[in-house]
């Protein structure tokens, strides 16, 4: 069986193109400099890709910063305020992704989304009515043409149309249907140009249809194709889907003129038997998503071969393929120094997993597995037992029971006596949690790190960044105040580092949107507290102030979701752990005097299933209640407050409101205040605080901008559950933005305050 690869990681082994656009941002370097980085990177990932013999090399899977915004600019669906910017190509780009605010105008970001169930982010197509969608820029075939001429034959990515069109926002009266004649066009003229240049193959990305589709949009998907696929000439067509199955619409996939089919076979649960029930096509090549795109364990040959013998004998041309891109997963195991040899023997990141696929390639042409050293070392892995078990750890998850999931008094009466108890003002204003993390702040850490200053030394240049910031938020009128983070560069590395179980990487890192990476940790073994986390920080903080300083911990959902867990127990089991070991920290908080806990639960929307019926089942009958494990043993006055990002979570509001927090933050300005509506129309008994301004841009929101968002929400917030507050955390931005951004915010709270 030949081997393929859906999509590779981007940045680079060591962040190369990171570096490189953030340097470009500041002006430090030219766009040709800029090119040039990302030239070479392309150019390594395709002969990488080559020389572990993969046979379908993508192309056009680099991005400078998403391909969905690749993708809006490719069709010509620039929005016309980017336009009248007057920039040249590249900066008008990035205008639509980051926003723009200088000489030429003041334009906001493209709105962002989780990309269906990951950590990744995409910038949202924006289709206004005055968008007139046709084939514009050239950016596929001038990196298969970049490719070809480095003599590397390769499958140019694309998002398909149905996907483009289903996620896209649609500003004006059009809808998806009144786009779809713009969009066949400029599709087939996509494949006539590639079919000009040679292509063999296509890649069209279609991840919209694992979601669960209604009879109109299987009818779309049907028109598109149906028109799309008769311009293809000479060029063949995969439709790669993955993140889940096609239930919905495998027959009428069959059905298309499709060349090749991609379906993922780890996380699509019906993928195998849609195959067994309904067969598949000697006519069409599969492309079998076998190898995890999302998570870093070794692929355990014995298995992956069994399952490709079963699928071999349904379809008749397989190919193996990666379950989705490899975007999702670290570069390389090489840079990594620290790890210890055996624990290294379990993982296989993106380049380690070209070679899995190239060994599985050669195995399966052979037939005889058993007789490779590879397989044999495979399955020494694979059946040894490593050491992680902690007995204590599994007996506490045992002996949870329904009081520890429940705290002792209703929110209601919470509520008065929390209200007197901090006599907050209406509109309290307040952030979440971080503050700029500037080059004193990271060269303190690293200089800790490798040991150049010890422990206490690094601690009181802490102190000294927390009294700082107090001081700073008290001077800008904040009500209630956070010590800075300062201590933590990333919110569930520093968590991790203090519980056993997790192992951390160095150069691991994943991209999470743009510019933007993270290093997610390895959940390797049963999870425990093995000290305090953050009780002295936060106990100094509110040492300095009279007015409350929030603790600030991660919830166990975060925490799970942002790492790599292991394949080998239950999320369930995985989160209880670290739920349990989050409560002895919030208690350890309330004990040393912290009144006001907030336990973030950024990423708590990220794992919600892909499919509507599996969502409690799988996943809210335990995320939920793992949230709650963590608070349930506080005083009623203690106020537990948590935050959630990119939240859409119009249509969980009342599992939201059932985590039983006092007081939620979240980011509202980017998805434009949908969900206040979904808060209002459930009766929503959380206080919140919708962020007030967008944080994941330098631009910074005038008072008239803030006051007006306020008074939007006050048509549908109470105003005495409503909370001012930023989107995020701040720790990205800098100190010059993030205090005038501030010192609007709170001055719009009290301009809002005094006509109340
Ligand atoms: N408390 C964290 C911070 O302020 C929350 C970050 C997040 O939501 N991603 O940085
Ligand atoms: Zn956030």
């Amino acid at each position: 069986m030949k081997s393929a690869v859906i999509g590779f990681p981007r940045v680079g082994k060591l962040r190369e193109l990171k570096f490189a656009s953030e340097k470009y941002f500041r002006g430090e370097i030219t766009k040709e400099e800029l090119d040039e980085t990302a030239e070479s990177l392309r150019k390594e990932h395709w002969q990488l890709q080559k020389s572990n013999g993969i046979h379908y090399i993508p192309s056009n899977d680099f991005s400078f910063y998403d391909g969905m915004l690749d993708m809006a600019v490719l069709l010509n669906a620039v929005p016309e305020e980017y336009r009248k910017l007057g920039l040249d190509e590249q900066d008008t780009y990035f205008a639509m992704a980051r926003g723009y605010q200088g000489e030429k105008g003041d334009v906001k970001a493209f709105t962002m989304k989780k990309w269906f169930n990951t950590n990744y982010h995409y910038m949202v197509p924006e289709l206004n009515d005055g968008i007139q969608l046709k084939l514009f820029g050239s950016k596929p075939f001038d990196e298969y043409e970049e490719a070809k001429a480095l003599g590397i034959e390769t499958k140019p990515v694309i998002i398909g149309a149905f996907t483009f069109l289903k996620l896209a926002k649609y500003n004006g009266s059009r809808t998806a249907a009144d786009f779809v004649e713009q969009v066949v066009k400029a599709y087939e003229d996509i494949l006539y140009k590639l079919n000009e240049l040679g292509t063999k193959w296509v890649q069209i990305d279609e991840p919209a249809l694992v979601m669960d589709l209604s009879e109109e949009d299987i009818k779309l998907f049907v028109t598109l194709y149906e028109a799309i696929l008769r311009s293809k000439n000479n060029v063949k067509v995969l439709i790669q889907t993955y993140f889940g199955d096609v239930r919905d619409c495998y027959r009428q996939i069959l059905s298309l003129e499709f060349d090749g089919i991609g379906l993922d076979f780890l996380e699509g649960k019906k993928t195998a038997s849609l195959l067994k029930e309904n067969g598949f096509p000697d006519n069409k090549i599969l492309f079998a998503g076998v190898i995890n795109g999302k998570n870093i364990w070794k692929c355990d040959y014995k298995k992956t071969l069994d399952l490709l013998l079963e699928i071999r004998k349904q379809a008749e041309h397989v190919v193996i393929s990666t379950s989705c891109s490899l975007l999702h997963v670290p570069y390389t195991l090489e840079n990594e120094t620290k790890l210890e040899a055996d624990v290294k023997t379990y993982f296989a990141f993106a380049k380690e997993k070209l070679r899995e696929l190239q060994e599985l390639s050669i195995m399966t042409e052979s037939g005889d597995f058993e007789a490779f050293a590879e397989y044999d070392n495979n399955r020494q892995i694979f059946e040894s037992e490593r050491s992680y078990k902690d007995k204590e750890v599994q007996a506490n998850v045992m002996a949870l029971s329904e009081g520890d999931f429940r705290r002792e008094m209703n929110r209601k009466e919470r509520e008065e006596l929390q209200k007197k108890e901090f006599a907050l003002p209406l509109l309290p204003t307040t952030t979440i949690g971080s503050f700029p993390q500037t080059q004193k702040v990271k060269k303190n850490r690293s200089s800790y790190r490798k040991g150049k200053i010890d422990k206490e030394t690094y601690d009181r240049k802490v102190f000294a960044f927390i009294e700082e910031c107090i001081r700073k938020q008290e001077e800008l009128g904040l009500d209630v105040l956070v010590h800075g983070e300062y201590e933590r560069n990333d919110m569930v590395e520093f968590f991790g580092e203090n519980l056993a179980g997790f192992i951390f990487t160095e150069k691991a890192w994943v991209q999470s949107y743009g510019t933007r990476c993270v290093k997610p940790p390895i959940i390797f073994g049963d999870i425990k507290r093995i000290r305090p986390i953050t009780v002295h920080y936060s106990v100094y903080a509110q040492g300095l102030t009279k007015r409350p300083v929030k603790g600030m911990l991660t919830g166990p959902v975060t925490i799970l979701n942002w790492s790599f867990p292991r394949e080998d127990i239950s999320l369930q089991e995985m989160v209880y752990q670290i739920g349990i070991a989050i409560r002895d920290e919030v208690c350890d908080l309330e004990k040393a005097g912290i009144r006001i806990i907030q336990i973030d639960e950024a990423a708590l929307k990220e794992k919600l299933p892909i499919r509507k019926n599996d969502w409690y089942r799988e996943y809210l009958d335990w995320a939920i209640p793992a949230f709650r494990l963590c608070h349930s043993r506080v005083k009623p006055e203690t106020q537990i407050h948590t935050h959630m990002c990119y939240s859409e979570f119009e249509e969980i509001v009342t599992d939201i409101d059932n985590m039983d927090a006092d007081v939620i933050s979240f980011e509202a300005s980017r998805s434009r205040l949908d969900i206040i509506n979904a808060l209002k129309k459930s009766n929503f008994e959380t206080e919140v605080g919708p962020g007030v301004y967008d944080i994941h841009s330098p631009r910074i929101p005038t008072v008239d901008e803030i006051t007006q968002t306020l008074e939007k929400m006050l048509e549908k917030i109470d105003k005495n559950k409503l909370w001012v507050n930023p989107d995020c955390g701040l720790k990205t931005r800098g100190i010059p933005e993030t205090k005038a951004s501030l010192k609007n915010l709170v001055k719009a709270a009290e301009a809002v305050r005094s006509q109340l």
